[in-house]
């Protein structure tokens, strides 16, 4: 196969222009080949001239000779890997895998490992996704939180309420990213995400993806259970036992996945109980900001709108006087806040968008790293503390609505009354107040000389009337649950997995750590009977 990089056409171009422009790089003419878009990236430095640059798979005859033609540097023959899922190892499986948690991570686990033959069980705290989203939508509506079905909880996990990028700064090394990607096509998704730069999935498709790769799971042998909370887990000389279901029901387990994202924190509660080896991490706390997507589109692309590329996202970061980093974060172009809290009384912000990205506003959360010698205590759960106690004060900043401040107001330490030009696009209620006061001083003076930074580079980033809405404050885990070198966490049987384990960020990172657990399980373990 030959692969050419750095194959430019500008944005408005055919496919005829596309397969016309590879048939000239490698002097084709009327040769048959066939082709694979790999990457598709933007260039837009020229805002006159924008590009798309691509790297492009070509298979045709004579390669070899081809090549020795063409003498160039982006143009070479390729023999990449399929990506192989390892067979069963020899250690007996005396029951089937439980994996709790149908985040990415422990989706991914529980689709690799039913495929490979070993019937899973994947337990699930909230609930499926059609009646999860009516509780969330009922939430934003009436404010009547379900701790068990929430923007953080039900199937999907945190993902399913999502801006749904796809994109992950991970290294991929044996193959993952594209497996975990190939996923989703099949469960739904356009295959331009598999070679999109900045692949995206709205709410609204996500919605139907997690569905399918359920009835997948379910089709291979797996079975998935809802409104199934695990509470506990029962070891006997540090070895898994059995986990225990909503308080009540044993199920007997040799070894679970623990799947259990960032915002479980009553499980990680019982998991520190259990004396399972945990650890604080440092993550990041801060606001969500709003703009006007058209301010940002014209800011990157030189124009308010273009139907081609779509709504424009940044990435932007900044080292404060006091040595602070302030960064953008998970940044939804025409995207929504949503209120993604999961305790009662405490409030949490987050992003979303649909498919389409046709809100008004562009939002992004703008935070600052926090480490555990900002946190009060030492112990694995102080990370956890410091989160409640910021979003308890932006609960009672709102007074259980969504706090907003403008820009100008937040500069001034005072309660915003009224909007400017910006218009919020929030799901959930909303009121004015003043936001800074949630945040540790030193947090909301990094933020204010952040954004007064970044205006700098996009025009109009510091306007007055940007929203700042609190608080940001499940950037990543605050918490690791350690896992030793074959995957498995400090009491045998344990596979502590995905963003709560802190070896994850984001959608697509999740879902390579659950298949790279799935991975370890296959590799070590036969596959149960059938009546285990
Ligand atoms: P999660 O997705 O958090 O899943 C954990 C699951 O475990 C949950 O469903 C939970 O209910 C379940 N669970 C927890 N405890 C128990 C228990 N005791 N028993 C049974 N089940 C339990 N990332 C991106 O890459 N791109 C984005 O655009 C993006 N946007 C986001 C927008 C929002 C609003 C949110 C909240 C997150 C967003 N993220 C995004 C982050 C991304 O969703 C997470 O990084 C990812 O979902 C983590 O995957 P996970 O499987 O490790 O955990």
């Amino acid at each position: 196969m030959i692969r050419i990089n750095q194959l430019k056409l500008p944005i408005g171009h055919t496919t005829a222009a596309l397969e016309k422009k590879i048939q000239k790089a490698l002097y084709l003419q009327n040769q048959h080949f066939t082709y694979q878009i790999r990457r598709q990236s933007l260039d837009a430095r020229h805002k006159e001239d924008k590009k798309f640059v691509y790297t492009i798979d070509v298979k045709t005859d004579n390669e070899n000779r081809i090549l020795k033609k063409v003498h160039d540097k982006n143009i070479t023959l390729t023999n990449e890997k399929a990506y192989c899922f390892p067979k069963p190892g020899p250690a007996p499986l005396h029951s089937r895998p439980v994996i709790v948690g149908s985040g990415p991570a422990g989706l991914m686990c529980a689709w690799y490992l039913a495929k490979a033959g070993f019937a899973p069980l994947l337990l699930e705290r909230g609930e499926e996704a059609y009646l999860r989203q009516q509780k969330v939508e009922a939430f934003w509506k009436n404010g009547v939180l379900d701790p068990d079905s929430n923007v953080q909880f039900g199937e999907g996990g945190a993902g399913t309420f999502s801006d749904g990028k796809l994109n992950t700064l991970v290294k991929d090394t044996f193959g993952r990213n594209q497996e975990v990607l190939k996923r989703f096509v099949e469960a739904g998704a356009g295959e331009e995400i598999l070679y999109q730069q900045k692949p995206h999935l709205g709410t609204d498709m996500l919605v139907g993806i997690v569905e399918n790769l359920r009835n997948q799971i379910q089709e291979m042998g797996g079975t998935v259970r809802f409104n199934a909370k695990v509470t506990d887990l029962i070891f006997e000389q540090d070895k898994l036992q059995a986990v225990k279901v909503n308080d009540q029901e044993v199920i007997p387990a040799q070894i679970c996945v623990l799947a259990i994202g960032h915002s479980a924190r009553d499980t990680f509660g019982m998991l520190y109980e259990k004396e399972l080896y945990m650890e604080s991490k440092s993550f990041a706390v801060g606001l969500r900001i709003q703009h006007p997507q058209s301010m940002i589109n014209q800011a990157l692309y030189g124009e308010a709108e273009n139907p081609i590329l779509g709504p424009a996202s940044y990435k932007v970061t900044h080292t404060c006087d006091n040595q602070r980093g302030v960064y953008s974060f998970c940044m939804c172009p025409g995207g929504y806040v949503v209120n993604a809290s999961s305790e009662e009384q405490m409030l949490a912000v987050n992003g979303m968008s649909y498919q389409a990205r046709d809100s008004e506003n562009a939002n992004s959360a703008i935070i600052v790293t926090v480490s555990p010698d900002d946190f009060p205590g030492n112990d694995p759960m102080a990370g956890i503390r410091f989160q409640r106690d910021l979003e308890r004060k932006a609960w009672e900043a709102g007074k259980g609505k969504v706090p907003v401040q403008l820009f100008e107001d937040y500069q001034k330490h005072q309660e915003s009354t009224s909007f400017g030009q910006v218009k919020p696009c929030i799901c959930g209620a909303y009121t004015l107040t003043d936001v800074r006061k949630i945040l540790p001083e030193e947090i909301g003076d990094s933020i204010e000389e952040g954004i007064l930074a970044f205006g700098k580079r996009l025009p109009g980033f510091d306007r007055p009337d940007a929203l700042l809405c609190g608080i940001e404050s499940r950037t990543s885990s605050p918490v690791r649950i350690v896992r030793d070198k074959e995957l498995e966490g400090s009491k045998k049987g344990i596979y502590p997995c995905g963003e709560g384990a802190g070896y994850a960020g984001g959608i697509t990172s999740a879902a390579m750590d659950g298949l790279k657990v799935a991975e370890a399980i296959a590799r070590k373990y036969s596959i149960p009977s059938s009546d285990a």
